[in-house]
């Protein structure tokens, strides 16, 4: 493991911490200035912000310049990552299409899909969703039922989507859909993946609210929806092979930027239970919360060092393949348990909106709340686990 940056690599943190210095206004860093505003608001000023951040070169860190990347290492994107995250900056409004479509484009489009998908993703001109979940197909989502059917020079789509991040603001949705029955009954076969215009009278978006208030995600119908038969990626009826590799992207990110936001987490807990009153002393003196908030730092720690054994791989261009499952379900747990500290210290009626605070959660209400999803999307933790066991320590099936 390598504990160390290269010189080039810590002068690009130097150069973008002096463009976040001029660049990320303070009053965006806290979390004042998000309060009271719209989900749609909230969403136009990171938008703005982040296509701005594009313009100035600090994006696609370790994509090709000819796809409007920095042509960057694994290490700068880490940096990057890091710094984003102790800068307080907003998080990316595109992170469907940079972290799964982009890549995939990369890897299989045609020239014409490349240019006209990467570059506008990357400046946030189009917002990208992923149309995958159904409700009876998520973690076996080979049982997924959209049916596209051919008529002349384009699909007509019918079926529904559900979970989908941005739904409601989204532009353009890489989705899913069977254009053919199953050979011999395998389910895997007869799916394509089509990229498909949001804006048509065929597609309606209905919000989802998530406990902490929020619509980050919503449900997709789709009622002869139409795409042309061009717009499919990675080919027709290849479409299992297509997604398979799409998500394997999330495969070879270290998880620096989320042991600093969890970090930053632990700080701000602590400093509560240090100021909070329990039985007539700081709540920081109850010895089973010490030993929580002990616990938690040592699983910061193992996360921190598991992130660079990571980053040291992929800097030496190996693929981590399975083992990237047990990163997700690491940094899954340590949110989660860094989160179940900060219920331990300020009690369940955490969950319960402060009138004094114009209705609002406080932020590490949020982050509580929202720690409880990311054990499900992206693969649950029950289904990492089986992932881990099966294909990374070869235990039979
Ligand atoms: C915040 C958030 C954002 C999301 N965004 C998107 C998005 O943009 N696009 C999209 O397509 N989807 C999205 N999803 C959906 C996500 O991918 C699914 O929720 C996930 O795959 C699980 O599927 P499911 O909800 O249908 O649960 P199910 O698959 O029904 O699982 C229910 C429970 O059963 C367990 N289980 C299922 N199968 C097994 C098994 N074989 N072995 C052991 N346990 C099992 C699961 O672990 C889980 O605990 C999002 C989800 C969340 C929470």
């Amino acid at each position: 493991m390598d504990l160390r940056h290269s010189d080039p690599d810590e002068e690009f943190r130097t150069e973008l911490r002096a463009w976040l210095d001029i660049n990320l206004p303070m009053e965006m860093r806290q979390p004042e200035f998000w309060r009271g505003k719209s989900d749609d608001e909230r969403f136009e000023v990171r938008r703005e912000w982040e296509a701005g951040k594009a313009r100035a070169g600090f994006a696609g860190i370790v994509w090709p310049e000819e796809y409007g990347g920095r042509g960057g290492t694994a290490t700068m994107k880490a940096i990057y990552d890091e710094e984003m995250a102790k800068a307080n900056a907003p998080s990316s409004v595109n992170p469907l299409g940079l972290a799964f479509l982009a890549p995939t484009v990369m890897a299989l489009g045609t020239e014409e899909q490349k240019r006209e998908i990467i570059k506008p993703l990357l400046h946030c001109e189009v917002i990208w969703c992923q149309g995958f979940s159904e409700p009876g197909a998520g973690s076996d989502l080979a049982a997924l039922s959209m049916k596209a059917e051919q008529h002349g020079d384009e699909y007509v789509l019918n079926g529904q989507k559900i979970w989908t991040t941005n739904a409601m603001q989204g532009d353009k949705i890489f989705t899913l859909a069977r254009t053919s029955s199953p050979e011999g009954g395998k389910k895997h076969a007869g799916i394509s993946m089509l990229l498909v215009d949001m804006h048509q009278p065929g597609i309606s978006a209905r919000p989802l609210k998530q406990m902490t208030g929020a619509s980050e995600f919503g449900e997709v119908f789709y009622t002869d929806a139409t795409v042309p038969v061009t717009e499919i990626l990675g080919g027709e009826g290849n479409g299992w092979a297509t997604a398979m590799l799409l998500l394997s992207f999330e495969r070879g990110s270290s998880a620096i930027s989320q042991y600093t936001e969890f970090h930053k987490q632990w700080e701000e807990v602590v400093e509560l239970a240090q100021t909070l009153d329990r039985d007539g002393q700081p709540a920081a003196k109850d010895p089973v919360l010490r030993q929580k908030l002990a616990q938690s730092l040592v699983d910061l720690e193992c996360l921190k060092y598991h992130s660079w054994h990571v980053l040291t791989q992929t800097s030496q261009g190996k693929d981590l393949g399975f083992e990237a499952s047990m990163t997700k379900m690491m940094w899954s747990d340590t949110f989660r348990r860094v989160s179940d500290t900060y219920e331990s210290v300020v009690g369940l009626g955490f969950q319960v909106p402060d009138p004094r605070e114009d209705l609002s959660l406080t932020e590490l209400s949020t982050l509580a709340m929202w720690s409880r999803s990311c054990t499900i999307w992206g693969g649950s933790q029950q289904v990492q686990r089986t992932v881990v066991a099966e294909r990374v320590l070869g235990l039979p099936r």
